[in-house]
């Protein structure tokens, strides 16, 4: 197996970019696809950025322990299929997980995975505003809902390896790979 690797962060803390830019420029690293019942933003692809599924197909889902583990965040599920996570796994990529902290905690009870854990954090919280507000993604309400959620968030950095401070993409970037160079250099040391 490849290396588990898990991004979380306040929404609007850069993430996302993150985890495309890790996956754009290291062929061997797949970001996970999640299911949701969100609906999709203009610029979302399904089965690229998520699997938009409805409410019932999400609840099917989780009958049928789909799930490593599942979430209700603003009002919507998320989860983390197993058969797509395994079969990243059989084709030995290394996976990053984009979920937040409610996912990590009950993806590390699977300790076969080995997760490196990374959290990430805006400058402050008036830059974290500026930043929803200029993505543009959302309405007033859900920027303020997403503004209240972070207060929640980031009482649970203590739950991760590492703790990266979002000021500038590059810098952040450029230390998330560091930390995961270093977890392989580490690893091969071993073998
Ligand atoms: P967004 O709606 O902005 O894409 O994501 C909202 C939050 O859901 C983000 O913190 C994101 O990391 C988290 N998320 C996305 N997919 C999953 C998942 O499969 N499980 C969990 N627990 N959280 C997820």
């Amino acid at each position: 197996m490849g290396f588990n690797i898990v991004l979380s962060s306040p929404s609007g803390a850069g993430k996302t970019t993150i985890t495309k830019k890790l996956s754009q420029k290291y062929p061997n690293i797949k970001v996970s696809i999640s299911h949701t019942t969100r609906k999709p933003r203009p610029n979302e692809i399904d089965g690229v950025d998520y699997h938009f599924v409805d409410v019932n197909e999400f609840e099917n889902l989780i009958k049928k322990n789909n799930f490593y583990e599942h979430a209700k965040i603003f009002d919507n599920y998320y989860g983390t299929s197993i058969n797509s996570v395994n079969k990243l796994h059989e084709q030995n990529y290394d996976v990053v997980f984009d979920i937040d902290w409610q996912g990590t905690k009950k993806l590390s009870e699977y300790k076969e995975l080995n997760l490196i854990k990374i959290f990430i954090l805006p400058p402050d919280k008036s830059e974290l505003k500026a930043r929803l507000i200029n993505r543009n993604q959302d309405n007033n309400q859900t920027v303020e809902k997403r503004l209240k959620q972070y207060e929640n968030d980031i009482k649970h950095w203590s739950d991760y390896d590492y703790i990266v401070i979002n000021k500038d993409l590059e810098s952040c970037f450029n230390q998330i790979e560091k930390i995961i160079k270093s977890h392989k250099r580490k690893k091969m040391s071993f073998i």
